[in-house]
C-alpha cells in the first residue's frame, strides 16, 4: 500500500505578514516532490498565506474550527468559513487544545463531524502524556481517543481524515520519541482501525509530531508506518522546513 506523505506545518500562536511572506515564497522555490504539503497558520494569515500559496500546490490548513455551525457564538470561527477561505485541512484535538482549553473527546468528535460535513479534512491528533507512557497506557489512551471517533463518525469517515500520533512529553519539548517508539504506536493504531476496515486502514495517513526537526526527520519517516509529520517550531524555519519535506518525499 503507497500511502503519499504529508507534512503539516502548525505555526501555533507565531508569525506575522513578513513570515507568511518569507515561508510562501521560500516553499514555492523549495517543495520537493512527492511529498504533500500544508501550512496553518493563525486565523487571520490564512487570507493572506492562501493568496501568497495560490497554484504552488501547497495546501493551506487551519488549526481549529468550532464545534458548531454559524451563529451565535462569540470569538468562535466555524468549518465553512475556513473552506471560504481555501482550507483543505483543519487540525482537530491537538494537545494544547485539550491541556490548555479543556477540550474533551466529545469536543474533539463534534469538531471533527463538523470538518467532515463541511468538506474539510480533519488532522485527528492523539497522544499519551509522559505520566500515561511511564504508566505504560499509551497505546490505550491513544485508541480511546481515536474511538470516541470513529464510533461516532464511522470508521468510513477515516476515508477523508488524517491522523496524527504527537506525544505530549514531546511537544515543543526538544525530546523525540524515537523511531521504533513512534512505529510501534503508529502500528499499533493501524491494527485499531484495521479491525474495523482493513483496506481504510492500509490508506490512512498517520503523521508523527513532536520535536520533528531537519536532523532526525528521516529515520521517523522511514518507518514503514509513519507517513509524515506535524511540526510545529520546526515549520517556522524557512530552510529546517524544506528539509523536513524532503525527508518525507
Ligand atoms: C505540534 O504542536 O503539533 C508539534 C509537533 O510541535 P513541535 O514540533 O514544536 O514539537
Amino acid at each position: 500500500m503507497t500511502r503519499t506523505p504529508l507534512v503539516a506545518g502548525n505555526w501555533k500562536m507565531n508569525g506575522r505578514l513578513a513570515l507568511v511572506r518569507e515561508l510562501a515564497a521560500a516553499l514555492r522555490d523549495g517543495k520537493p516532490e512527492g511529498v504533500e504539503v500544508a501550512l496553518c497558520p493563525p486565523y487571520p494569515y490564512l487570507p493572506a498565506l492562501g493568496e501568497a500559496l495560490a497554484g504552488s500546490g501547497l495546501d493551506l490548513g487551519a488549526q481549529n474550527l468550532a464545534d458548531h455551525g454559524d451563529g451565535a457564538f462569540t470569538g468562535e470561527v466555524s468549518a465553512e468559513m475556513l473552506l471560504e477561505f481555501g482550507c483543505r485541512f483543519v487540525i482537530v484535538g491537538h494537545s494544547e487544545r485539550r491541556q490548555l482549553y479543556g477540550e474533551d473527546d466529545d469536543q474533539v468528535v463534534s469538531k471533527f463531524l463538523r470538518a467532515r460535513e463541511a468538506g474539510l479534512t480533519p488532522i485527528l491528533c492523539v497522544g499519551e502524556t509522559l505520566r500515561q507512557r511511564e504508566a505504560e497506557e499509551t497505546d490505550q489512551v491513544v485508541v480511546r481517543q481515536l474511538m470516541a471517533v470513529v464510533e461516532a463518525a464511522g470508521v468510513e469517515a477515516l476515508e477523508r481524515a488524517v491522523l496524527a500520533y504527537e506525544p505530549v512529553w514531546a511537544i515543543g519539548t526538544g525530546l523525540t520519541a524515537t523511531p521504533e517508539q513512534a512505529q510501534a504506536v503508529h502500528a499499533g493504531l493501524r491494527a485499531a482501525v484495521a479491525d474495523r476496515d482493513a483496506d481504510i486502514a492500509g490508506r490512512l495517513r498517520i503523521l508523527y509530531g513532536g520535536s520533528v526537526k531537519a536532523d532526525n526527520a528521516a529515520p521517523l519517516f522511514a518507518q514503514p508506518d509513519i507517513d509524515g509529520g506535524l511540526i510545529g517550531g520546526a515549520s517556522l524555519k524557512a530552510e529546517e522546513f524544506i528539509a523536513i519535506c524532503r525527508a518525507a518525499g
